[in-house]
Order: C-alpha cells, then structure tokens, then sequence
C-alpha cells in the first residue's frame, strides 16, 4: 500500500511487517496453554485477526463476546485444522462439504453446517447449525492443534468497528485480551466468503475472496443470493465502521472540503492535489491488493489526526468487488 502526502514528496511503501514472534513456536505454545485454561487468544489467519477461544467451553466462549462487545444473537465461526473434526462439530456431513473443503482449504471459506450437540449453543446464537473454516495459516493451524480444541474466533475488534489486520489493530481496539500473536500483516485482508448448502444449491451468506463462480464450479446446482433470504445472523447493514465519516465516492457531497479528507484511492481516477491523504491500496490495479489494504487503509485513515473525512474509490460489484463493496458499504451505512 502506498501513502502519498499533499504538499510533500514522501512516498512510503508499507510492506509486511513480519514480526519475528510469528516463527517462535513458544509463543503459540503460551497461547495454546492459554486456550486450554479457557482463556482468550488474538491470533493471525490469512484474512483477519481471530479473538479466539475454546469453542467446546460455553464459558470461555462468554468472555469473546463480553471483550468485543458482540450482541449474543451474533453467531461465531469455528475454526479447526484437520477435516476428521468436522465429525466432532457437526450432525450430518454431505459429500458436497468434503469437496469443498478439498477445493479450498486451509483457506478462506466458511461452510455453515448442521451442528452437532458437542457445540455450545453460545457459539451458534441457538441456531442448529454451525460455522465451520480451516484457516490457510501456519500460526492459526499450528495453535488450533497445540490447543487440542476446535477454536471459535470472531474478528479481533470491538462489535461493529474495523476489521483488524495486523497485532496493532488488535491492542487499539481490545485492551483486555489474554494473550496476543503477532503474525504481522494479514494476507487477504477481508472475512471469509461464507457459504450455506441446501437440497439444491447453495447460498452465499458473506462475500468474500472465495466468489460465486469459484463455488458454482464445485456446486453447480442452483444458486440463491443472500438478498434473498429475510435474515441471517450477524448481517448487519452498517458493520465495518471507522470512527470518521466515510464516503462512498459515489456518494460524495459537492461541498465536501476536501482538503481534511483522506481518499482510498484504487485505479488513481479520482485522485486531486487537494485531498490531505491519499492512500493507493492496489498499485497494480488488482483487486485482491485492495481487498489485502482496505483495513489498513481505513485504520491509517481513521487514526490520523490531519484527516476528519474518509472517501473510498468503488469499484464494479463482482468477483472480488462484490466483497469490497460489501465491506464499504457496510462501513458507510452509519455515516449515511
Ligand atoms: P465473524 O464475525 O467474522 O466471525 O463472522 C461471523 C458471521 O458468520 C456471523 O456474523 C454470521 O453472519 C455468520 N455465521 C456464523 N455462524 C452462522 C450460522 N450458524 N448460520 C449462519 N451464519 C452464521
Ligand atoms: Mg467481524
């Protein structure tokens, strides 16, 4: 991602930072010890930072959604590392699961799934069934195992506000997390796509990097949108949000001074001399590097104290621009 400053030549390339604690085993060793005493862990997957806990103790499952602030009707993902604990987590398993998870993971898809009475009905929101992803992530796959526990993990921020994508994110937001690995920058940088199978197809409840046309290679029976479901849990219209007005540039007001505005630019179309900031999140003009920035961009921009408005580049809603509208939409909605 690149920063560029009006009035000042200063280009800065933010590479990952990669902390050296990732490629320490006793770290994920501390924290695995701390899963299995029942408390809470931040640690890194390839899309965002997870607030984990043991998805098999209710009580220390509590405690995520005390730090986060979540409402409980928000159900959590489970996360494992070997598909032989599907069978621990779920009631019934068809085949169409094993071949999804053979096309995907470790990695970012989430399958929703009957759920099995071994999982606490905190983690499910009460629902029948359960969220179940394998994380395409050394330091999450390696602390999932030392924990001899499937872990259940939201994102690693306060209910409603910015996904975190680095350690940083983490301890701005949470202040009273047990345990914290810093795994430096994620890769992806958004939520898993999460997929829910009926009888004859599937839906996508959350968009993400994993897109419709990737699925509908491994199910190619009928597809229904999540628009078209009444409800399902934890999809609010506003989520995602920074601290600071944020414009879709769509939405933008003429009068809008622009000068205090940071602007989250992708193909360099909209970019002016006057806006305070400019943040470039995808020099290649690809759209997995602006999904991989968005977060970062958004935190960068929401904490700088030169900036009071923040105005976001949309890009063309499908394949992986559905996930990035997705997300920005949600983080404009509150400033609508
Ligand atoms: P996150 O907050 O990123 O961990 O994502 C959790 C989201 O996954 C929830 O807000 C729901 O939208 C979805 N989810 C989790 N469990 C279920 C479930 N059993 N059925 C449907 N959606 C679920
Ligand atoms: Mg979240």
């Amino acid at each position: 991602m690149i920063f560029c400053c009006r009035n000042a030549a200063i280009l800065r390339h933010i590479t990952a930072t990669q902390n050296i604690m990732q490629n320490m085993p006793e770290n994920v060793d501390i924290a695995a010890s701390y899963i299995k005493q029942g408390k809470v862990v931040a640690f890194p997957t390839e899309t965002v930072y997870g607030l984990g806990a043991n998805a098999l103790n209710p009580i220390a499952v509590a405690r995520i959604f005390e730090i986060k602030e979540r409402p409980y009707f928000d159900p959590l993902i489970v996360h494992i590392a070997e598909t032989t604990q599907l069978k621990d987590l779920c009631s019934s398993i068809d085949d169409r699961v094993y071949a999804l998870a053979e096309k995907f993971w470790p990695g970012p898809l989430t399958i929703v799934l009957p759920k099995s009475k071994a999982v606490p009905d905190i983690v499910t929101a009460g629902l029948p069934t359960v969220a179940v992803r394998m994380p395409a992530h050394d330091v999450a796959l390696e602390l999932i195992r030392k924990s001899e526990c499937p872990i259940a993990a939201p994102s690693a921020n306060k209910f409603g506000q910015l996904s975190p994508t680095c350690a940083h994110h983490v301890r701005k937001q949470l202040t009273n997390v047990d345990y914290i690995i810093d795994g430096g920058k994620t890769t992806l940088g958004i939520e898993s796509t999460i997929v829910q199978l009926a009888p004859d197809g599937f839906t996508i409840l959350r968009y993400g990097i994993i897109t419709e046309n990737e699925l509908s290679e491994i199910l190619p029976a009928g597809y229904g949108s999540a628009k078209d479901q009444t409800f399902a849990p934890g999809m609010m219209k506003s989520h995602y949000s920074p601290r600071k007005k944020l414009y879709i540039a769509y939405d933008v007001e003429p009068h809008l001074d622009i000068s205090k505005a940071g602007l989250i630019s992708y193909s360099g179309k909209l970019e002016k001399d006057a806006y305070k900031k400019i943040v470039r999140v995808a020099p290649n003009k690809d759209l997995k590097e602006y999904a991989a920035n968005l977060f970062e961009a958004l935190h960068s921009l929401e904490d700088d104290e030169e900036v009071n408005v923040i105005v976001a580049e949309p890009v063309d809603e499908s394949g992986i621009g559905r996930a990035i509208m997705d997300r920005l939409k949600k983080a404009a909605y509150a400033w609508c």
